[in-house]
């Protein structure tokens, strides 16, 4: 559009020929040029700025070269100055303006500042349609861009939101792992690597407190028996319904482990040597009532427990299991279906 609008401009202007090849080099030929080179540049923005500048250069030039027409020039230097301000910000206009005048000033200088600013109606009318349009491609193209970047941060948001929803499953996953670890796989009850980490703090929270606790070391009284004479899996059943029965008198402020194959420990906090022989009775005596498997003809089986407590018996973890296997041995030596305190 410039090079009609600049040819009708010149028509009746009787120009140099070398002038009008001036004219279709700069607006047919040189635009070709520039778009193939900044195709081919590695660093694609930095060559559309360049060009951009060469255009506030040469459109400088070419208002001077006519004479300053008004609306010729307005619709020119406008886009000029837009162009480098969409892709550089105020530094990209400032560019601009240095430039146009730079351009001016040079061909201004060299053709004597003529100053012819009117133009006809058909070259005004199209100075204003190709700046009107201009505006619009460029206002079209930034509302395109925001909307495409709307989308992506749409996308964006849905993508964070399953990713966040992945990383609650894993830590939700992981604390299940963590928990698995620390119990046994066929009660269900914590298992004895838990208990060195669970023993360390509660020792330590009694002795600061001066609180008693107590362990119990329970065993089941001729468990061999039980798998000999029912089979193994009735053994396990056994061993199923022993954890709940423990389980049960157990307060929600006591631990209860499984130690061993049939053996469990409970540790009760706080309780003193006292009331921990209180509830191993208890135990002992409603172990040995409940049937143990279902059916006509039930497992039964009595318990035998060895208590110590902290810190009568002991103050660190190792001498209080100690302290209590010692009493439990001494409950089975006694004839086992027996409480004894360390
Ligand atoms: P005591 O009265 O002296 O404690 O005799 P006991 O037979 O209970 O003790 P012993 O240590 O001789 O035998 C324990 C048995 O427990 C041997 C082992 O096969 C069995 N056992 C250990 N873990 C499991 C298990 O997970 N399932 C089953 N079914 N049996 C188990
Ligand atoms: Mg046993
Ligand atoms: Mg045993």
């Amino acid at each position: 559009m410039l090079l009609v609008i600049f040819g009708l401009h010149m028509a009746p202007q009787n120009r140099s020929w070398g002038l009008w090849l001036a004219l279709v080099l700069q607006f047919a030929v040189y635009p070709q040029v520039a778009f193939w080179l900044a195709n081919r540049a590695t660093d694609t923005l930095h060559a559309e700025v360049r060009h951009m500048w060469l255009d506030a250069l040469s459109l400088g030039g070419w208002i001077a070269m006519l004479h300053f027409p008004l609306w010729i020039s307005f619709a020119a230097a406008t886009g000029a100055m837009q162009n480098l301000t969409l892709y550089r910000g105020v530094r990209g206009w400032m560019e601009a303006l240095v430039l146009l005048l730079l351009g001016c000033g040079v061909v201004g200088w060299a053709t004597a500042w003529t100053l012819q600013p009117q133009t006809d109606a058909l070259v005004t009318v199209l100075s204003i349609i190709a700046l009107s349009l201009y505006l619009f491609s460029v206002s079209l193209d930034s509302q395109r861009r925001s909307v495409r970047l709307r989308a992506v941060r749409q996308e964006l948001r849905g993508k964070e939101h399953a990713l966040q929803q992945q990383l609650a499953q894993i830590q939700s996953l992981q604390a299940e792992l963590r928990d698995q670890a620390r119990r046994d796989a066929l009660t269900g009850l914590f298992n004895r690597r838990h208990l060195g980490d669970l023993m360390a703090h509660e020792l330590a929270r009694c002795a600061r407190d001066g609180q008693p606790l107590s362990l119990l070391m329970i065993d089941i009284d001729h468990f061999k028996r039980i798998n000999d004479t029912y089979g193994h899996q009735v053994g396990d059943d056994v061993l199923r319904e022993t954890a709940r029965l423990l389980g049960e008198r157990a307060r929600a402020s006591d631990l209860l482990f499984r130690y061993g194959g049939e053996e469990f420990l409970l540790v009760l906090l706080p309780a003193d040597a006292g009331v921990a022989k209180e509830v191993a009775e208890e135990l002992r005596q409603r172990y040995a009532a409940s049937p143990l498997t279902t059916g006509s003809n039930p497992a039964m089986a009595t318990l035998s427990i060895g208590i110590s407590t902290f810190a009568d018996h002991g103050v660190t973890f190792v001498s209080l299991i100690e302290a209590a296997d010692q009493a439990l041995y001494r409950a089975k030596r006694a004839g086992r279906n027996r409480v004894e305190v360390a």
